[in-house]
């Protein structure tokens, strides 16, 4: 009988909530050089036109390369101060907070370097010891000044937002849907992903972690989040070949080389999309020992960190949320301290 009712009252209950479950939109743009994906439950015309105007017009703030961007401005300072938008200096302090926190393994004043790999222009190329030895004294996050909006960057040096750019605007995309009222939503951003919420029906979100192979649609797996953003930097990402010797985007600021270390990828879980794109670019510069050590050193994050022995190393606060992909060929290991 009590199994009766318990029934009947599911059924009772699911009904006006079936009947009125909200409608999903999904909506494309390309800005920050990648196609961006927004699936929205139940956003009305306006809010969904903002959301995919959102990033665009961030890009036209951020572009090292349009003139009228306020990093170009900055980057043709010569030394003096530049007014900066909110985003840009909310963009400025976090990077400056990850500088400091990463002990320079992210340092958005690395892009003289990033252009002489070539990387920003796509015609690659291996500069000398010599070229390298003579831009590093321009790399160091911790010169730029910010006051109230006024940004100063010395003389010679220049920046680029690319480690954490896309991050931040899911983060600011999420945002406005919660500031709108909407609860269900996921942003895909390139390789980062941003959720609002769970699913409709209140489940997580599954988030595929794509191999290193290189293959479309090749997972090892996938993370199960809730309200939060999941970001992968890896090598595989983009990167070049010279003379047999593979060279990627992600530079160590400490010697002006593309990482070549122990890391394939490295995907961070966190509340703050921003924060999860600067550490996934800083722990794939650390390499497996030191991002782990990172990690148990703040714990405000989690993270799954893929090895070139086929290691899957997923931190303590993710061992329940992640799934293998059936036949992997990698190993799972749980970092519980
Ligand atoms: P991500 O894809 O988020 O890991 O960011 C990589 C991009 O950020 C590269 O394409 C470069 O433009 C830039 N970058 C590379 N290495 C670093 C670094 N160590 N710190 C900050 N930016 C970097
Ligand atoms: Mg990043």
């Amino acid at each position: 009988m009590k199994r009766l009712l318990t029934l009947l009252l599911c059924a009772l209950l699911s009904l006006p909530l079936g009947g009125c479950a909200p409608k999903a939109e999904t909506r494309t743009t390309f800005a920050m050089d990648t196609f961006m994906t927004f699936t929205v439950y139940g956003g009305d015309e306006d809010t969904l036109a903002a959301l995919t105007a959102l990033p665009g017009r961030l890009d036209k703030l951020l572009s090292v390369t349009q003139e009228d961007s306020e990093v170009y401005a900055l980057n043709h300072s010569n030394g003096q101060p530049v007014s900066v938008s909110e985003d840009t200096a909310a963009l400025l302090e976090a990077a400056a907070a990850l500088h400091t926190r990463t002990d320079g393994a992210l340092d958005i004043t690395l892009y003289p370097v990033v252009r002489a790999w070539g990387f920003t222009t796509d015609s690659h190329q291996v500069p000398t010891r010599e070229e390298l030895n003579a831009l590093l004294p321009l790399v160091n996050g911790s010169a730029v000044t910010l006051e109230n909006d006024a940004v100063t960057l010395p003389e010679g040096m220049e920046l680029d937002f690319g480690a954490i750019a896309k991050g931040y605007a899911g983060k600011v995309c999420a945002q406005l849907l919660r500031d709108a009222g909407i609860t269900s939503a996921i942003l895909s951003l390139g390789g980062n992903v941003q959720t609002v919420g769970a699913k409709p029906d209140g489940s997580p979100w599954q988030v595929a972690v794509q191999a290193p192979s290189g293959e479309e649609g090749d997972t090892v797996g996938t993370l199960s989040i809730v309200d939060k953003a999941a970001v992968t930097s890896g090598g595989y990402q983009r990167y070049f070949e010279a003379d047999g010797t593979r060279y990627c985007h992600i530079i160590d600021p400490a010697t002006g080389l593309p990482v070549d270390n122990d890391l394939l990828s490295v995907t961070i879980v966190g509340d703050d999309g921003a924060v999860c794109d600067g550490l996934s670019t800083a722990l794939y510069v650390m390499g497996l020992e030191e991002a782990l050590d990172f990690w148990r050193a703040n714990r405000d994050f989690e993270a799954l960190l893929m090895d070139t022995d086929h290691n899957l190393w997923v931190t303590a606060g993710l061992a329940g949320d992640f799934t293998p992909a059936e036949n992997s060929i990698y190993t799972t290991i749980i970092v519980e301290e």
